[in-house]
């Protein structure tokens, strides 16, 4: 079944297009964080961050860069978040890549409230063993 997104790229649903080119269109998100939110949606309907060559995927980190610096100078954004929600398991709704561009101001109260942890005595380090790359 098509995602939302590909509708919208093929024109079924409408939407805020803001940019497009070969491999990707950018849109304004229906339900924003802060008003101007983006998405940077890939053309080709790659599921996750995981599944997409490199060369799309940097070539949205781009694309991404220049929606922020839109933001920055059209809308005073301070700051963005730039953020690629991947699996379901990390809230990803639409299984079809895209990359957040959220514009920020200081104090906006927005900032995810992802609650911190700690890890116990010595844990970093096993962590920090099994992670490396
Ligand atoms: P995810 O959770 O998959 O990273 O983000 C999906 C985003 O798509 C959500 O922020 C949601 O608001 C946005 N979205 C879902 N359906 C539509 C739609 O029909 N139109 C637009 N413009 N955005 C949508």
């Amino acid at each position: 079944m098509a995602t939302v997104f590909e509708m919208i790229i093929n024109g079924e649903i409408p939407s805020t297009r803001l940019y497009e080119d070969e491999s990707c269109v950018v849109i304004l998100d229906i339900n924003p964080i802060a008003k101007g939110h983006a998405l940077v949606i890939s053309r080709e309907c790659y599921p996750t961050f995981t599944d997409v060559p490199m060369e799309t995927l940097s070539h949205m980190m781009e694309v991404a860069r220049m929606v922020d610096k839109k933001q920055r100078e059209v809308l005073g954004a301070e700051g963005t978040n730039v953020m690629i929600n991947n699996s379901p398991a990390s809230g990803q709704e639409v299984p079809h890549l895209h990359i957040h561009v959220v514009p920020r101001y200081t104090g906006d109260g927005k900032t995810p409230a992802f609650p911190k942890g700690k890890y116990d005595d010595g844990e970093i380090s096993k962590y920090g063993d099994l992670l490396k790359l």
